[in-house]
């Protein structure tokens, strides 16, 4: 489905994708990925958490009355952010709360698949879930282990997803399973199996590229992938303060998805609603930054490989004036 350019639409009374992580906590610990270090993790005062379930009911709660009181709901709400999901015990009521309420027009959920067993893929089928992304890691066994640091076997994973395409289909239903791997961590060959072993087990399938993160120029989580110096894309503002929410397993609410250190936070769902937090003060002070150019050296929006490798329908700046416009009668 082609994207919608964000000129066309913005400002938003509700952001287009609502990220929700029910987990900060992994099973793995990737080598490109910031959750895979602990001691970083310690550092920076990013502390383990698993979603409770009082705070799964407010948000349902807060998006039913931002839907009473705008008639609108997200496009899409995705199930994930800094770690695995399926380490959440309530993850399955949580994603049926929002589809039975129509709280958005589409569910996903991110997971690596590791701790998938017939009775979490029957769940995750009966629980109205729209589509499941599968990260796959590598190729074999080897391969798994090194990059994940621990002991995870391949085809114990393959397995699990076989199983999950068997359900679903047995059970007729519409969930669409998507199988990714990230294509710098492979050779050619390598790339041509994961083809020929996903291919049959999953509705979609896609190499991937390394994604960078904030804070680029000081943690580099590519292995040297990407080439943060050359890196650049056409346009000057981040478009992700206007049109996304991320909410981490501890309730604080940032800007975006990319932000593992929390810096951006504007808001706890414990103390904020989120609509609220969508009008608020401190969120339009981060929009004006960005609409000025005005980031502050210490922010890690300064440096961010995530924002260098937005498409042309993230392009905001034709509307700078609209939006500066907007935010300054806030
Ligand atoms: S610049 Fe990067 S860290 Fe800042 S809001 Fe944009 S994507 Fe997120």
């Amino acid at each position: 489905m082609a994207r919608i350019p964000l000129n066309k639409v913005l400002p938003l009374k509700m952001p287009i994708s609502i990220l929700i992580d029910p987990s900060n906590r992994c099973n793995f610990k990737c080598s490109f990925c910031p959750t895979g270090d602990k001691e970083l993790l310690k550092s920076v005062g990013r502390e383990e958490k698993i979603m409770g379930i009082n705070s799964m009911n407010k948000i349902v709660d807060d998006l039913i009355v931002w839907k009473q009181k705008t008639g609108k709901i997200p496009k899409q709400i995705g199930f994930y952010k800094d770690g695995e999901p399926l380490l959440n015990k309530n993850l399955f009521y949580f994603i049926s709360k929002i589809s039975k309420n129509n709280l958005t027009e589409k569910t996903y959920l991110t997971t690596n698949a590791a701790l998938l067993n017939e009775s979490k893929c029957i769940e995750l089928i009966n629980s109205g879930l729209n589509e499941v992304r599968i990260s796959v890691e590598h190729v074999h066994d080897k391969g798994y282990q090194d990059v994940t640091r621990t002991k995870t076997s391949y085809y114990r994973v393959k397995e699990n997803i076989e199983l999950l395409y068997k359900l679903k289909n047995q059970f007729n239903s519409q969930l669409h399973i998507h199988s990714k791997v990230l294509a710098d961590l492979l050779t050619e060959n390598e790339r041509k199996k994961f083809q020929n072993d996903f291919c049959g087990i999953s509705d979609s399938i896609a190499l991937d590229r390394i994604m960078g993160w904030s804070d680029s120029n000081n943690h580099d989580f590519s292995n040297g992938k990407i080439d943060h110096e050359s890196k650049k894309n056409s346009h000057q503002i981040c478009s992700q303060p206007f049109s996304r929410m991320s909410i981490c397993a501890n309730g604080d609410i940032t800007i975006c998805c990319v932000d593992w250190m929390h810096q951006l936070k504007y808001g706890n769902i414990n103390d904020v609603s989120l609509m609220d937090a969508w009008n608020s003060e401190e969120l339009n002070k981060i929009r004006l930054d960005h609409l000025k150019g005005e980031i502050a050296n210490e922010s890690v929006c300064k440096n961010c490989d995530y924002f260098k490798n937005q498409s042309s329908e993230d392009n905001i700046d034709l509307i700078k004036e609209k939006l500066l416009d907007y935010c300054n009668s806030h």
